[in-house]
């Protein structure tokens, strides 16, 4: 259950929620009742604006800094909310990057590594300490985590970032295998694989007009919105989905 004894929500951790689908999933998971922590790597700012957000909406959020591919800055991150939030019960792994356009046969070792790293490092270090605290074998109560994986997974990125896409498709394997491991202990685990959504991610990667300028190969015939990645995210994290676990869920437009 996403819920705790006494009937309350309990905290979500939305990874990556200063902006994008991070922060669209945040304000949903806060109006669905959580108490919201606003991870960010190094846009306070931003993060500040979201908890503001979520707070003139009624709900309740804090910002919480760390550097994700730092598993030290993880396991500070998890005792912060120990200490200044209610008992986790849900866990988005969303915090991901991706580098400029490349081939394999250009791409550095460091930038390999970068990818995963942000990608799966992070989510690994992550959801270890969100079961150490809601499963219960570990003397917690219960809870779901939704890792954030990408349509590159199974699509390859060719000549785009064929590392990320690796380092998503690594992230639908780790779904399967701790939704596997968890669920006799409370805990749900399950993915979504978003398409080309309109964030700034892609600006990030040097391709601001990407997700319009691609919106041709989708069935849909356009970007997909952070906001239907959150709908999405926070059905998963809902116990209306009580019977999915270890499910990757397109979110894709079609493609
Ligand atoms: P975005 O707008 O670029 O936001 C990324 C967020 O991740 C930011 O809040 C950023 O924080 C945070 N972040 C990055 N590295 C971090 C780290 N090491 N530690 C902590 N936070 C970190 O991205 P988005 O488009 O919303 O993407 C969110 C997720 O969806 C990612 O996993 C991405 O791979 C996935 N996705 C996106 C698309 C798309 O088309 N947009 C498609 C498929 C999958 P700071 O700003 O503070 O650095």
């Amino acid at each position: 259950m996403t819920r705790l004894p006494d009937g309350s929500r309990g905290t979500a951790l939305v990874t990556g929620a200063s902006r994008g689908i991070g922060a669209a999933t945040a304000l949903r998971c806060a109006a669905a009742g959580w108490v919201v922590a606003v991870n960010y790597r190094q846009d306070a700012a931003a993060a500040a604006s979201v908890v503001e957000a979520i707070r003139s909406a009624g709900g309740s959020a804090q910002a919480v800094q760390a550097d994700l591919t730092d598993d030290a800055q993880v396991v500070a991150l998890f005792e912060q909310l120990d200490e200044r939030l209610p008992p986790l019960t849900a866990l988005v792994n969303n915090a991901g990057v991706v580098d400029v356009a490349a081939r394999v046969d250009e791409l550095s070792a460091q930038r390999v590594r970068r990818m995963f790293e942000a990608n799966v490092f992070g989510a690994f270090s992550c959801a270890r300490e969100a079961v150490r605290r809601m499963s219960t074998r570990h003397g917690g109560t219960g809870g779901a985590i939704v890792n954030v994986s990408s349509a590159a997974a199974r699509l390859g990125s060719a000549g785009q970032y064929v590392d990320y896409a690796a380092a998503k498709a690594a992230i639908d394997t780790f779904t399967l295998g701790l939704a596997q491991e968890v669920a006799g202990e409370g805990v749900r685990v399950n993915g979504v694989r978003p398409g080309i959504i309109d964030t700034g991610i892609h600006a990030s990667g040097g391709q601001p007009d990407r997700a319009w300028r691609l919106a041709s190969t989708v069935p849909l015939a356009r970007p997909g919105t952070a906001e239907e990645i959150a709908a999405a995210i926070v059905w998963l994290l809902s116990d209306d989905a009580s019977y999915a676990t270890g499910a990757v869920l397109d979110v894709s437009g079609g493609r």
